[in-house]
């Protein structure tokens, strides 16, 4: 486990107005990392990755038995991040009926003629289990914010600062109703530098095996960067709260990032206090009939039952 208290630098403090200039994107580069050497941070990452690996699985199992909670991960980051590489490798040791990703896209003309929370609603992981939101309603609040004309039919073509406001408040509340009702929300902002994702386009442009992922689409929103950061400064600012924490982590290094998402979100589940359901004593008894039975040498197998 990493020490909470380097945790908490990543945390963005209910209340507080957010500069993603005060948060990095490359921790190794930070005094405390340089002390330590990139090789021993590499190592120390793959380290903890495996680890909590195991304590995820561990306690995705007491999720599901104990059936009280569900788990909502949401991550939400510019392209290239490594979103889907932090999912795929934080979750690659649950067992994957414990667990659902939903990815979304620009929404459809029938999700467009909902209230903007409807799709995601439908989404939400059920009790003792793990749901992760490859994107998520924060969409509706960054991308949408930077193009408002892709907000759909009926909405306002200039929405003002209230608008934003409200949308804001809507998803506080949304997520307070998903604590009441037992869901432990986190969210994750993979922090990428504009140099990074530069490096990481250009390497889905040379390397053949990367072209696939290359889209002129992100290309266009590069251009946006500055609003996307400011949509990301006020949308981090307005959300974070005690319940639903948003973390800002640095994703230049998918290593780093890797190994402190799947510690904070192991950390925190371990944190529910979780417990396996006790068995009444009836149940109890009714188990130990059950093994007697099973301990008593069975009759030898006739050809009927062979047959059947
Ligand atoms: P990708 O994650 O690369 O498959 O891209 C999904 C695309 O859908 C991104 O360009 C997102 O900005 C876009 N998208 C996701 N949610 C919304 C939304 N609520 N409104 C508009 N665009 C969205
Ligand atoms: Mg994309």
């Amino acid at each position: 486990m990493i020490n909470p208290k380097l945790i908490q630098q990543f945390v963005v403090e209910p209340g507080t107005t957010v500069n993603l200039k005060h948060f990095v994107t490359d921790w190794t580069g930070t005094d405390a990392a340089q002390e330590l050497g990139k090789d021993i941070i590499k190592e120390r990452a793959s380290e903890i990755l495996a680890e909590t690996r195991k304590q995820l699985d561990a306690v995705q199992e007491l999720l599901y038995a104990s059936d009280t909670h569900s788990v909502l991960l949401i991550f939400q980051a510019m392209d290239a991040a490594g979103k889907d590489g932090t999912i795929r490798h934080v979750m690659s040791g649950v067992n994957p009926q414990g667990c659902q990703v939903y990815s979304f896209k620009k929404p459809s003309a029938e999700e467009l003629d909902h209230n903007f929370l409807w799709r995601y609603m439908k989404a939400l992981p059920e009790r003792g289990r793990i749901g992760i939101f490859n994107r998520s309603y924060y969409e509706d609040v960054l991308v949408v914010k930077v193009h408002p004309e892709w907000l759909g039919p009926g909405q306002p073509t200039k929405p003002d600062a209230n608008f934003w406001e409200k949308r804001y408040e809507d998803i506080n509340n949304f997520e307070k109703h998903l604590a009441r009702n037992g869901t432990l929300v986190l969210k994750f902002f993979l922090h990428l530098s504009k140099g990074e994702q530069k490096r990481r386009f250009l390497e889905r442009l040379t390397n053949p095996d990367k072209h696939w992922k290359f889209s002129e689409a992100d290309m266009a929103e590069r251009d946006h960067w500055k609003d996307y950061q400011t949509a990301f400064e006020e949308a981090l600012s307005a959300t974070s709260t005690k319940r639903a924490p948003w973390h800002v982590i640095p994703a230049d290094r998918k290593y780093v990032a890797r190994a402190l998402v799947a510690d904070i979100v192991t950390t925190a589940i371990q944190d529910l206090g979780l417990e396996f359901p006790k068995v009444s004593e009836d149940k109890l008894a009714k188990l130990q009939a059950a093994r007697a039975r099973l301990e008593k040498k069975d009759p030898p197998e006739t050809a009927e039952t062979h047959e059947s």
